[in-house]
């Protein structure tokens, strides 16, 4: 058959017209659950302190500057590994000065088991000569200060002015960010977002905690993959959906949201 170039109006009378295949609508997203009204950010609160009255970090220390160099070698790494690597250093070095002393080979040599420990090594040798140089030696109690420190994130400044510091700071992990977007209490893309969002809802009197508060929550009830809704003291108040159901009980009503 001739076809005029292009099919033409004949080729479109006799030949059968393709319908364009159906295509699938695209799942819905899940909607986010709406964040905790202020009474229930209390609630949480307030069990978790009754739980555990005086948490406390997990990351071994003997004073500001070991805390510092603790928090900085525990990016991307777990508490467990970096005290494994820093209770022998930190039984011969405490300061500024020994570490700068012990030098950048045997520091690297010292925490060779913790991931990116070559650039944590030099920035460790790094933010000691600058402490010297700059503090006396000591660790600054002001977050521009702190970081302006080599390998010195807002998450560790965080950290530093919390523990060594008493102040109410809210560091984000991958902890207290999951918990946060799930109960939800301060729902955010970001650990910016959510430690703004931390900052207004965390009533004062539970400020200087909460951040211990939540990394405990998720590292040990609301883990990554499983949380342990069945024994979570704040399931009640918990947004999260679906809820794991305790080991052999079917699972309840699966409405999936989006953390
Ligand atoms: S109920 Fe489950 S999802 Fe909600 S905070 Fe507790 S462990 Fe996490």
């Amino acid at each position: 058959m001739h076809l005029p170039a292009g099919g033409g109006p004949y080729y479109n009378a006799v030949m059968p017209v393709k319908k364009p295949a159906a295509t699938k609508r695209p799942a819905r997203k899940p909607k986010s659950p709406k964040p905790l009204p202020a009474e229930a950010v209390r609630t949480v609160f307030a069990r978790l302190h009754a739980i555990d009255p005086e948490p406390k970090g997990e990351l071994e220390h003997v004073n500001p500057y070991t805390l510092l160099v603790a928090v900085a070698l525990s990016a991307q790494a777990t508490d467990a590994g970096v005290n494994k690597a820093t209770r022998p250093l930190f039984a011969k070095v405490t300061t500024p000065q020994e570490m700068v002393a012990l030098g950048e080979d045997a520091l690297r040599d010292a925490i060779k088991t913790i991931g990116l420990f070559r650039n944590k090594a030099k920035n460790v040798i790094a933010l000691s000569k600058a402490l010297i140089e700059n503090h006396a030696g000591e660790v600054p109690a002001d977050r521009e200060a702190l970081e302006k420190l080599p390998g010195v994130g807002r998450k560790t400044a965080n950290v530093v002015l919390n523990m060594a510091f008493g102040m109410p700071t809210m560091a984000v992990d991958t902890h207290v960010f999951r918990v946060s977007n799930r109960l939800p209490l301060a729902p955010g893309k970001t650990p910016a977002a959510v430690e703004r969002g931390l900052d207004k809802v965390v009533p004062k009197e539970f400020g200087l905690h909460a951040h211990h508060w939540l990394i405990l929550h998720g590292r040990y009830v609301c883990k990554a993959r499983k949380p342990e809704c069945w024994r979570c003291p704040v399931a009640d108040l918990c947004r999260f959906e679906p809820k794991t159901p305790a080991p052999g009980r079917p699972a309840v009503k699966p409405e999936a949201t989006a953390v």
